[in-house]
């Protein structure tokens, strides 16, 4: 049995963010953005360190305030997308396939980052309104659908998923997989589908069996379905293999998962054994997966990198 995962360093862009999710791990508002020469230097060790995947993730819309308008002036900027369109490029010069998850974007926005990107992601959540996102504007399911339709207008390889505890039913669940499905059979452009459970406070908000039961009927739908393997015991990640995962997502071998601080990341190595201790081996793959290089579609400005470092 096969199961990849992706080599990757995290750059948590900013954590300022225009939503206010109840569940949040992550913003901190204080209008703060990386400066090139920390993206650079992140940039290179991550290349030294092997890893194919720059893993932007940030809060979304941060340059809705002032304050942070005026940091993103003083690195050169008026335009938030231009900036990270600016990181991607750095990233990509030093040898990283960028994977930008911006949260919602217009297609303009879509169309600046696709040739930068070797894939994009969105995770949808749920498709349904929930209690959480009240005072969160881009967590909209229709708003966030339309980004995902946007992403496969454009051909732009796409991760998404599905938030389990955060208030949803087991309907609510089925039905935003459902979604995820309809999309994906209109444009062909959904790599893989997320599983995540919410962790509050080191505390898994959903049942086990409940994620088993989701993974079971979303590797019936999609090719590849992905579990973060440190929001898991070891066992637990080999469960939910057996449940249909195939993917374990970005693994980092020198930065947090900043979105679960307090879930370290499991040591590549271990996961490799224990996971061939049970019949399971585990390979690297790019940020775009084997199937969409094949069709050649990933950003132009990625194609030297995924050429070269394409692990076939
Ligand atoms: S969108 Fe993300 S960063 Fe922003 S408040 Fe919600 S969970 Fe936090």
């Amino acid at each position: 049995m096969l199961v990849t995962y992706s080599k990757n360093a995290f750059f948590p862009l900013t954590t300022t963010c225009r939503n206010e999710c109840t569940y949040c791990n992550f913003k901190k508002n204080d209008f703060k953005l990386m400066n090139f020469n920390e993206v650079l230097k992140l940039a290179k060790v991550a290349s030294n360190n092997n890893c194919s995947e720059a893993l932007l993730t940030f809060g979304e819309r941060p340059d809705v305030y002032r304050e942070f308008r005026k940091n993103m002036k003083k690195l050169g900027y008026s335009c938030f997308i231009d900036y990270v369109a600016s990181v991607c490029t750095f990233c990509i010069e030093s040898g990283l396939i960028p994977h930008t998850n911006a949260g919602v974007l217009l297609t303009k926005e879509l169309k600046k980052l696709k040739p930068l990107n070797g894939s994009m992601g969105l995770m949808l959540e749920q498709a349904v309104e929930l209690e959480c996102h009240i005072n969160s504007p881009g967590k909209d399911p229709k708003v966030r659908i339309k980004t995902i339709e946007r992403a496969g207008k454009l051909e732009i390889p796409f991760t998404t998923g599905i938030l389990l505890g955060i208030g949803e039913s087991e309907y609510d669940r089925l039905y935003s997989l459902e979604v995820l499905a309809d999309i994906n059979n209109n444009y062909n452009h959904i790599q893989e589908i997320i599983v995540q459970p919410l962790v509050l406070r080191g505390r898994r908000m959903v049942k086990f069996e409940e994620i088993k039961k989701i993974v079971k009927v979303a590797s019936k739908m999609f090719n590849h379905v992905q579990i973060p393997p440190n929001l898991f015991s070891l066992g637990e990640v080999l469960a939910l293999i057996k449940a249909g995962a195939n993917d374990l997502g970005g693994i980092s071998p020198i930065t947090p998962d900043y979105v679960n601080p307090n879930n370290p990341w499991p040591s590549i190595s271990k996961l490799k054994l224990f996971l061939a201790e049970n019949g399971v081996k585990l390979v690297e793959r790019l940020p775009v997966y084997d199937e969409f290089i094949s069709r050649g579609v990933y950003g132009k400005m990625t194609e030297k990198l995924v050429l070269r470092r394409g692990l076939k």
